[in-house]
């Protein structure tokens, strides 16, 4: 089966190309095809923003497509950044800006919990949409740690490791993540309705 993975988010590409890699699937991203689309993501949920971002890429490509919408939700802060994970400090915010705001917004709170969330849809042209999501809980760190991953990576203490997720190999990060798990049902998922 092709897969095109789409997202222009290099670090998405990567973890997603990497957990993927298995027989029987093969993975086209934009970089390989000539399409660039500019999806406006205004849903109220991750699985929302994934079914919109994966149907416009099916669309326009005719194949297959896998969106990942996903994000931080911060207990101590009703859940925010939520769906808005990307554009945080602004629409145009660079990672270290979203990831300022946040420890700035921590500041002096005791209550440190927080969950990746990532909701993946996989849209088939004939119409079909297979949903899947993947958690992991940890605690904000007060300063950024690391300098691998990507989003709010160097923020986020991984309780398992007792690193920060920007602390680990891309291997290990690959082995737990929010985005793994959701990979794994996703997977199971095509397997059962005979798709893979
Ligand atoms: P979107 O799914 O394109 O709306 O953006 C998701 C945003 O959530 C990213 O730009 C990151 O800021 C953040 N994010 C999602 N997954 C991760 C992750 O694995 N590590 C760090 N940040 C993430």
């Amino acid at each position: 089966m092709i897969i095109f993975v789409a997202t222009t988010n290099p670090g998405k590409i990567r973890e997603i190309s990497k957990i993927l890699e298995m027989p029987g699937i093969s993975i086209l991203t934009p970089e390989d095809i000539n399409i660039s689309l500019d999806v406006e993501e205004n849903g109220q949920s991750f699985a929302e923003n994934a079914v919109i971002k994966a149907r416009a890429w099916c669309e326009a490509s005719g194949y297959p497509c896998l969106a990942d919408d996903s994000g931080l939700v911060v207990k101590a802060l009703d859940g925010r950044p939520g769906v808005r994970s990307a554009r945080f400090a602004g629409n145009d915010a660079t990672d270290e800006e979203n990831y300022t705001l946040l420890l700035d917004s921590l500041k002096e709170v005791k209550d440190r919990r927080a969950c990746f969330v990532c909701e993946l849809a996989l849209a088939f042209p004939d119409g079909d949409v297979v949903l899947a999501r993947g958690e992991y809980e940890g605690l904000i760190l007060e300063e950024p740690t690391g300098d691998a991953g990507f989003g709010y990576d160097p923020v986020f203490l991984d309780p398992a490791s007792g690193r920060s997720f920007a602390q680990l190999s891309p291997q290990e990060k690959n082995d737990r993540s929010h985005r793994k798990k959701a990979l794994i049902e996703l997977k199971q998922k095509l397997l059962e309705s005979g798709r893979l």
